[in-house]
């Protein structure tokens, strides 16, 4: 694999959840609509959860301050491509699950229906792999059909804030120590989550609350 693979950095402080992300996600990888359709649930977020057809997902919180004003906070949830991936490491089959050579995504693949869905679930911290009417995993693949191609993945191609950067791990590394000092006077709880062990660097403006509002997307 090439040294450092690549990686995403969500910059949490530039995203304003138009969602634009999980739209692209859906029509790259011809991911059909949700069935049944999602009602009103009194929250924006919408799809309630992540699904086999369902990849990505803005999570929604409204918090209030200590001045009384409400703030909104937005974290997206979807496969972190770990470094050693612990869903990788539960497999039974060696084949099922994959790193790509060039990127270090993590693939799931066919073989994937041989495996027992609650293991490899409950091996995963943020309870990400979705189980198909096939019997197969499914979860965000990085788009790696794009990025082979020179393209960028579908949500960060999408993304009209700058919330969502892809590219060489270093560079992704780099760019968010950058930010994060750029932000500190404004944020200064602010963090990258798991940088040495995640393919997804989360950058969020404030770390305690937004760490929670990650434990929360992971255990809906
Ligand atoms: Fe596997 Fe979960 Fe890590 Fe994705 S986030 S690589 S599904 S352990």
């Amino acid at each position: 694999m090439a040294e450092n693979g690549k990686s995403f950095l969500i910059d949490t402080t530039k995203c304003f959840a138009c969602r634009s992300c999980q739209v692209a996600c859906k029509q790259w990888n011809e991911l059909a609509a949700e069935d049944p359709v999602p009602t009103n649930r009194g929250t924006y977020e919408n799809p309630p959860d992540l699904s086999h057809t369902q990849w990505l997902l803005i999570h929604f919180k409204e918090t209030e301050r200590d001045d009384g004003s409400i703030a909104w906070n937005f974290v997206r949830n979807s496969c972190r491509h770990c470094i050693d991936a612990p869903c990788k490491q539960q497999a039974e089959h060696k084949d099922s699950i994959v790193i790509d050579e060039q990127t270090g995504a993590v693939l799931f693949q066919e073989g994937t229906k041989n495996e027992s869905f609650e293991r490899i679930r409950q091996a995963c911290p943020w309870n990400i792999p979705r189980q198909g009417p096939d019997g197969r995993l499914y979860k965000c693949v990085m788009c790696v059909d794009r990025v082979h191609n020179g393209e960028l993945p579908a949500c960060a191609k999408a993304c009209p804030s700058g919330a969502i950067q892809f590219g060489d791990r270093q560079e992704m590394l780099d760019a968010a120590q950058a930010r994060l000092v750029a932000i500190r006077p404004d944020f200064p709880d602010a963090a990258v989550l798991d940088r040495n062990d995640v393919r997804l660097l989360i950058l969020l403006g404030d770390r305690e609350s937004m760490h929670k509002m990650q434990v929360e997307a992971a255990t809906a």
